[in-house]
């Protein structure tokens, strides 16, 4: 297997080989321009049509209605993280719920704070961050402008397996890490944001997706490029976009249509991953110790701790000589993980597993 199938990176990550193929023709020339997908003009009919498939393909694989917009954005998903209180948050008078569940929904808070008055509704930092809240925790505020969450905690590998909130609070929600991973109920959120770099493509392109009445009550004063209804109106072409990313994007969704069936077949692929990784740690007597609650655990982040960090940086040096790479954990808890992204594949997990199998047997 080539050591880019065996890519287990947090993100950017691991890409289908038949995207990379149609990535690395592109460079050269795009078939149907017979130009550099590099050097081809952002105010193009062939970029204005990508763009307008790219749209096409993620409200059909999402079951999309029209009342939404689908944006292409740059800034990552950190801009969205103030992008959103500077949109919603305005004139505010009762705090925005915010749920603390890890790394990044710490970052979120930090930016929101900026912006208006928030409420942390629920915080794991004192379980240190090893588990999701209960239905029970959860006392969501009728009268709260929006609730923020992050449906997948890339660096801690939690995951919540439902839709959290109130039907009539607008639901606001970073899937960044999870987002076309599966179906994910987007009519039910009033905004959605998901950078691209870990299931859909390359860094430099965030999607947005929001549903037109969010917008009516934006201030005015935003900077153009800070106000989504900027880029609503220039169909995400409001300076140059990243024409490449969005590019890649694309060919991916076509890959998420044509080639795996939709996002149900994506899902089950990607379960299937994940029982098979979780299945060896729950094997292992404890040799490898998952970091999440077993009803919270990721789907796409598989993060582990070995008995001591001594351990864990000789399983590192053996995964990378056996050409795995990416395993090791976020620089903010350490450790290890194995992200599964969409385009890493069953049989890549299961070379995975059996070098994990193997290490316990060497090093028990
Ligand atoms: N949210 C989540 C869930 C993430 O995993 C990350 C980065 N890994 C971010 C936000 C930040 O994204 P960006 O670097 O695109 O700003």
């Amino acid at each position: 297997m080539n050591p880019n199938s065996l890519n287990f990176s947090g993100g950017p990550g691991a890409l289908p080989e038949s995207v990379l193929q149609q990535v690395q023709q592109a460079i050269i020339a795009v078939p149907e321009v017979g130009l550099s997908v590099l050097g081809i003009s952002h105010r193009s009919d062939w970029f204005a049509a990508v763009v307008a498939e790219l749209e096409r393909n993620i409200r059909s694989l999402l079951g999309l209605p029209d009342s939404y917009h689908v944006l292409l954005l740059q800034g990552g998903a950190t801009q969205q993280f103030s992008m959103v209180p500077m949109t919603l948050l305005h004139g505010a008078t009762a705090p925005a719920d915010y749920l603390h569940t890890g790394y990044w929904s710490g970052k979120v808070l930090a930016e929101a704070r900026r912006e208006g008055p928030i409420r942390t509704l629920w915080s794991g930092q004192d379980s240190g961050f090893t588990r999701l809240p209960d239905d029970g925790e959860l006392a969501f505020a009728a009268d709260a402008p929006y609730l923020h969450y992050v449906s997948n905690e890339t660096v801690e590998g939690l995951q919540f397996q439902r839709v959290l909130g109130r039907d009539d609070v607008p639901r606001v929600c970073d899937m960044s890490s999870d987002f076309l991973s599966k179906p994910c109920e987007a009519e039910r959120f009033a905004l959605i944001y998901a950078h691209a770099q870990k299931n859909i493509g390359p860094a430099g392109v965030t999607v947005v997706l929001v549903r037109d009445e969010v917008l009516a009550h934006a201030p005015d004063d935003l900077p153009g490029f800070l106000d989504y209804r900027s880029h609503v109106k220039a169909h995400s072409n409001f300076n140059t976009p990243p024409v490449f990313a969005i590019y890649v994007v694309l060919l991916v969704t076509r890959w998420l249509l044509n080639e795996v069936g939709g996002l149900h077949n994506m899902a089950a692929r990607n379960a299937a991953k994940a029982e098979l990784l979780y299945g060896v740690l729950d094997a292992s007597d404890g040799y490898y110790r998952g970091r999440a609650r077993v009803q919270d655990r990721s789907s796409m982040n598989v993060s582990f701790n070995l008995a001591t960090p001594a351990l864990e940086q000789q399983f590192l040096a053996e995964a990378t000589a056996a050409g795995l790479s990416g395993l090791g954990g976020h620089r903010s808890v350490g450790g290890l993980r194995a992200s599964l992204y969409n385009g890493l594949t069953l049989p890549a997990v299961e070379v995975l597993a059996g070098f994990m199998d193997d290490f316990r047997r060497k090093h028990a």
